[in-house]
């Protein structure tokens, strides 16, 4: 398998992206998009010159304004001089959603930004899925100095809500007349919001949505352990940049927040333990694969296929703790 790629030089790589090399940069986002077997090394070459960048997730329904409101973000936080990295993620599609050229497109002016990284992010090829590819992919965009990282989700559902649990500070975007109010106090999604932005602020029925999200968070928020976070709510007007100040200084205030409260590590753990555990279940279903077709397992199939064959019956459960047992999960 590796015999067909050449290898990369990871160290190089590394060097070149902390450089701020856009090229070495798209390198390393590729090797973690594609579960290049040089992850080991690419972690290990990364790990000294990560841990500083801010993780903003963005999340909301389609066409609630997520790309145009990470647009507007990234164009104001490079206005105070920030470095920013841009992930896409898809959850549901097993393709990069078109990686450079349609980011480029997607992102207008900032394409050309030396300043700006983006890139779509699917699992293409990722043996421990996005939980374990997004939290690399930071830590290049990290390791690239990058002082903030957006990462914006485009599927909907659980998978959306796994992805955001990897930011520092997540933002839940709503607009006027989706429902979206009392769809997301259902979808959980109030629990992880540090910050709500009512977009489309421009159109009617938008203070009604501020008001349906300020009662759901009177009443439906769970108390968390430790000193309270109150959400605010932010109105944008995202597609004529309006209001996004307020949320620049929104995520401030909660980062302010996590700083005051020893807390500004909690994110940074919580991708360590997606990644790690996605990593541990990748190789145990990679080991337990590598048996698949193999005699034994064959022989435990027949026992429990045909009770009356050879070898004796087996139910699935006894046969799955024989398959366990035949391979050395920690070796
Ligand atoms: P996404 O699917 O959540 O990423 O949504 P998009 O950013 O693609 O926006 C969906 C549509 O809403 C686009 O046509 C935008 O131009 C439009 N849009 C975004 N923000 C606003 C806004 O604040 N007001 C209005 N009226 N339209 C907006």
């Amino acid at each position: 398998m590796s015999g067909i790629r050449p290898e990369v030089d990871v160290e190089g790589l590394v060097a070149r992206a902390r450089e701020g090399s856009p090229r070495a940069v798209a390198r390393l986002l590729s090797l973690v998009q594609d579960g290049s077997p040089q992850l080991r090394e690419v972690a290990a070459a990364l790990a000294p010159h990560s841990g500083r960048a801010r993780v903003v997730g963005l999340t909301g329904p389609p066409g609630v304004g997520k790309s145009t409101s990470t647009s507007a973000l990234l164009g104001a936080l490079r206005a105070r001089g920030e470095r920013v990295g841009v992930l896409a993620v898809d959850p549901s599609s097993p393709f990069s959603g078109g990686a450079l050229l349609g980011d480029r497109v997607r992102m207008g002016e900032h394409a050309t930004d030396p300043g700006v990284f983006i890139r779509s992010m699917a699992t293409r090829g990722h043996l421990g899925g996005l939980a374990a590819a997004t939290p690399q992919a930071l830590r290049v965009l990290d390791a690239a100095g990058c002082d903030v990282v957006l990462v914006e989700t485009v599927g909907v559902g659980q998978s959306e809500v796994e992805v955001v649990a990897l930011a520092d500070t997540t933002v839940v975007l709503l607009a006027p007349g989706m429902g979206d109010g009392v769809q997301a106090a259902k979808a959980g999604i109030l629990e992880i919001a540090d910050v709500f932005v009512v977009n489309k602020a421009d159109r009617d029925g938008a203070e009604a949505t501020v008001r349906e999200v300020q009662n759901a968070l009177s009443m439906g928020r769970r108390e968390q352990p430790g000193p309270p976070w109150r959400p605010p709510v932010v109105r944008t007007v995202a597609s004529r940049g309006e209001g996004v100040d307020d949320l620049v200084a929104a995520l401030d205030s909660h980062r302010g927040w996590l700083v005051e409260h020893g807390r500004e590590g909690d994110g940074r753990r919580r991708r360590a333990r997606a990644e790690i555990e996605a990593i541990a279940l990748a190789e145990v279903r990679g080991r337990l694969r590598a048996v698949s077709g193999s005699a034994a397992l064959d022989r435990l199939a027949a026992r429990v296929a045909d009770p009356g064959g050879d070898g004796g019956a087996l139910d699935p459960y006894a046969a799955a703790d024989l398959l366990r047992s035949s391979v050395d999960l920690d070796r």
